[in-house]
């Protein structure tokens, strides 16, 4: 018993069937090649983010950041860390609020940096201020086991 996850390639946004347990065994994106998971986030504009949470069947863990904000800078390398410690359970994406201010408008983004925690399309948590990676990844796992 099997299930596949859809998931979105980082390079060329291709949707990709992947069973479930070759989740771990590095798959590559069947049009691009290039592996469907890098370690590290995904930066996506607002198009990107909805056909990813749209289409892609794996939880989404977004950091909501601004290039003047200082602790978003801060917390960038805790994020990437966690983004290798969550991948391939979880896709770590990040958005430029000041690219995408019709996506931060449309999830009330009231102060950065702010995690959200999307399943299934719809967000589940929400944490507002600068978090480690420990921290980000008990955060995630307690959310996702409470869902
Ligand atoms: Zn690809």
């Amino acid at each position: 018993m099997t299930t596949d996850r859809i998931i979105l390639c980082p390079a060329c946004a291709t949707a990709n069937r992947v069973p479930e347990a070759r989740l771990a065994e590095q798959p590559k994106c069947g049009k691009c090649g290039r592996p469907l998971f890098i370690g590290k986030p995904v930066v996506l504009d607002a198009a990107g983010f909805d056909r990813l949470i749209r289409i892609g069947t794996l939880p989404v863990l977004v950091d909501f950041w601004a290039g003047w904000c200082g602790p978003c800078r801060l917390m960038a390398p805790q994020f990437e860390a966690a983004a290798a410690r969550l991948e391939p359970r979880i896709r770590l994406v990040k958005i430029d609020i000041e690219a995408e201010q019709e996506l931060a408008a449309r999830y009330r983004i009231q102060s950065i940096p702010t995690l959200a925690l999307f399943e299934r399309g719809c967000e589940i948590a929400r944490q507002s201020g600068v978090l480690d990676q420990n921290a980000m990844v008990r955060w995630v796992q307690g959310a996702l086991a409470r869902h």
